[in-house]
């Protein structure tokens, strides 16, 4: 047995670790890693479990420079238990094993276990039932808020976001009489938002280089394809949306890499509890390829990490991004196992895996929002986005558009009107400045019109008022009147 066994391992695989034991040997490690690891509490989960962070840097020598990565395990809790017991042998092999050398080109945030209510509960979900992949829009969950604030004060270079996924679906693909049969995937933050720089590095390099690295291991890699349902659906890459933590943090300016293997049927018998000697086994490989891989590109890692654009392009955003059918390929052929006998069969699909953005916005210089300002106050604490309470009115010109017709399951508004006033905001307002951090993330959040709004949620949607102008109003860049405090709130 290595020195420092990690639970699983001292469980000998045949039950996951507990979130107890994880932060208990998150501390052994920290003590063992002496003055190259420190523990810090990110916060606490729904209920009241603590959410750690485990830091592994060497002393930094003058002018030196390293590449910080943030790996974080298991958001969806015992649901998808590999990832966090691969990361905690990671970082025993980072501080005390063979992995030492990495401490002179990377820097460490190990968030193994970023969902610990979700582990005790035996489910994906954290201790107010809620799929916290799904809330970084929001931000109402404390292990959301407490990752997206990791992303801003670490200010990792590189993000890997490490989850599983269940190769039968009983209730879809299954019925069908299929399940999936990919080994490992791989996927680059996907919102049509982020700067284009990123984008491109990590669609043209960073992803054919992880692929091909996890291959020469002997695993089948290729870009994630979004969960197959049916036969008869288009196959396209991930969500485009905030809500997830990889887009979130791909707009907070990180390069962030999604990594997928495949569980086997729960029903299956395995030599270890739900085969999750070998599931870490699959994680393990990944991370370490992608470990090589960014050292390997460290030094371009940092040139395009901080030379990518805060401000888009000609000060225009696209909102949205929509899986278009890729006319240069039309189909895609990929390989299912039959349920029946396990043999693969090869199916044919349309392919849609070509991202065409729309619904480019002229970046305002700021949002006024008049109404509801407590709301949005608190909204905008959650994403840490500065803005400012008016103290006095204030003229000003605004943009303001109209909206009607919101339909609650699409979560989509209809835009039908915009117009351009001078108007005297009231104190009390919010001014919110676009700043070049800013600017990628907080017109997603506020504008009706994008997939990542507020406004598609109900609590959000009710507030606005069908047809009159709405309360988050654009003080636009051309504006002939500007508050005099934007000035000094200005980028
Ligand atoms: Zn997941």
């Amino acid at each position: 047995m290595t020195e420092l066994p990690t639970p699983l391992e001292h469980h000998q695989y045949q039950r996951y670790s507990s979130s107890g034991e994880i932060a208990a040997y998150l501390t052994a490690l920290a003590t063992a890693g002496g003055p190259y690891a420190r523990l810090e509490r990110l916060g606490n989960s729904a209920h009241g479990r603590p959410l750690h962070a485990l830091i592994c840097a060497a002393p930094r020598r003058a002018g030196q420079l390293r590449l910080r990565v943030m790996l974080v395990g298991s958001q969806h809790g015992a649901s998808e238990a590999a990832g966090c017991e691969a990361l905690l042998m990671l970082a025993r092999a980072v501080l005390i094993g063979e992995l030492q050398e990495c401490l002179d080109a990377l820097e460490f945030v190990f968030i193994p276990n970023a969902n610990p209510d979700g582990r005790e509960q035996d489910s994906s979900r954290n201790g107010n039932d809620v799929n916290i992949n799904r809330d970084f829009v929001l931000l109402s969950q404390p292990e959301t808020a407490a990752l997206d604030d990791a992303v801003l004060r670490y200010e990792p270079e590189v993000i890997l976001d490490a989850h599983e996924s269940a190769s039968l679906k009983t209730r879809t693909l299954g019925r069908e009489g299929y399940l999936t049969d990919f080994e490992a995937q791989f996927d680059m933050a996907a919102s049509p938002a982020v700067a284009p720089a990123l984008r491109e590095y990590g669609e043209h390099d960073l992803l054919p280089a992880l692929l091909a690295a996890v291959q020469a291991q002997g695993l089948r890699a290729q870009r994630y394809i979004r969960e197959i349902t049916s036969t008869r659906q288009p196959i396209t890459h991930g969500g485009l949306t905030a809500r997830k933590f990889r887009n979130k943090a791909g707009l907070r300016g990180a390069l962030t890499v999604l990594l997928e293997t495949p569980m086997e049927p729960k029903d299956g018998s395995y030599p270890s509890h739900r085969n999750i000697a070998e599931r870490v086994a699959r994680q393990t490989l990944c991370m370490r390829a992608f470990l090589t891989v960014i050292s390997r590109e460290s030094a371009r890692i940092s040139r395009v990490v901080a030379t990518a654009e805060r401000l888009p392009r000609d000060n225009a955003l696209p909102l949205n991004g929509v899986w278009v059918r890729n006319l240069a390929s039309p189909e895609v052929v990929i390989e299912l196992r039959r349920r029946e006998d396990y043999l693969r069969e090869a199916v044919t699909f349309e392919d849609w895996r070509r991202l065409e953005m729309r619904d480019p916005l002229p970046l305002p210089r700021a949002y006024l929002i008049t109404a509801h300002t407590a709301v949005f106050a608190s909204l905008l604490s959650r994403h840490q986005l500065p803005f400012k309470i008016l103290d006095e009115a204030t003229g000003c010109t605004l943009e303001q558009e109209c909206y009607q017709g919101f339909d609650p399951v699409e979560g989509t508004w209809d835009g039908v009107d915009t117009q351009r006033i001078h108007a005297r905001a009231a104190p009390g307002s919010l001014l919110v400045p676009v700043t070049s951090r800013s600017a990628r993330l907080l017109p997603l959040l506020l504008e009706p019109r994008s997939q990542s709004s507020v406004f598609r949620y109900l609590a959000y949607a009710r507030l606005l008022e069908e047809r009159a102008p709405l309360f988050v109003a654009r003080i636009p860049r051309d504006a002939e009147r500007l508050p005099d405090s934007l000035r000094q709130l200005a980028p």
